[in-house]
């Protein structure tokens, strides 16, 4: 009898709270307003971002290697690996991000599988999106372009072919770790390639190794890093939102 009491009040409680509301504008909420951020025209900068380069220099990025200035090849817009010169990174470094890169594989085919057009976007100076040269092109599908390295195939297959420019816009938030090191939330990574979805809010697992498994060590926020895998690949209007 008491438990059917209650419930009657229940249900005439859950309806008198439905039928409280009858003005939408009861429902709206106006505060916090998002601030205004301008748009670029297609892919070009939006008003709050971070150039990380605009196609006239390297001022944002160093050499990975002893963090001398960035020796990248500078020319007609666009920066070009420099295989004598090795990886390089931002001289910033960010957590989570919005990430657009422009790139341009060798119009000259050269090799096949991961070195034809192999280069890399890495996120935190760790987690990365592979860059490589899949138009009509096989490898490993964890190791093809878009994937998150040993981690992640990409929804399917996006590449332009060689000397077209191609893009990447990148959803980061990266992991959380507590103060004894501990991974307490894993990162997550949505990529669309060519504006086409190839990642979607993929968990990263830990770094991307070449060789054995992803690996969990603490860090704070870290560089963009840009891989030189002996192959010419070019990068142009790279930009980036802190999020
Ligand atoms: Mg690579």
């Amino acid at each position: 009898m008491k438990n059917k009491l209650f419930f009657l009040l229940f249900i005439l409680s859950s309806c008198s709270m439905r039928a409280q509301i009858t003005d939408p504008v009861a429902t709206e909420v106006w505060s916090p307003e998002p601030r205004v951020v301008t748009p670029g025209a297609g892919t070009a900068v939006p008003s709050d971002a971070i150039v990380l380069f605009d196609g006239s220099n390297l001022n944002e990025w160093m050499s990975v290697q002893d963090s001398s200035a960035a020796r990248w090849n500078v020319e007609g817009g666009a920066m070009t690996v420099n295989t004598d010169a090795g990886d390089i990174m931002t001289k910033r470094v960010f957590g989570d991000c919005q990430l657009h890169v422009e790139f341009s594989e060798p119009e000259v085919v050269v090799g096949e599988g991961q070195n034809r057009g192999n280069s890399g976007i890495f996120l935190q100076n760790r987690y990365e999106v592979q860059v490589l040269d899949c138009y009509q092109n096989r490898t490993y599908s964890n190791g093809q372009t878009a994937s998150i390295y040993k981690q992640s195939i990409p929804l399917v297959n996006a590449c332009r072919p060689p000397g077209q420019w191609q893009y990447y816009d990148i959803i980061y938030t990266a992991p959380r770790f507590n103060t004894d090191g501990i991974k307490v939330r894993p990162g997550f990574v949505t990529v669309l390639h060519n504006g086409v979805l190839v990642q979607n809010h993929t968990e990263i697992k830990g770094t991307t190794e070449y060789i054995g498994l992803p690996q969990n060590k603490a860090h704070g926020k870290g560089a963009i890093k840009l891989q030189d895998h002996d192959c010419l690949v070019k990068y142009r209007n790279i930009w980036i939102r802190e999020l």
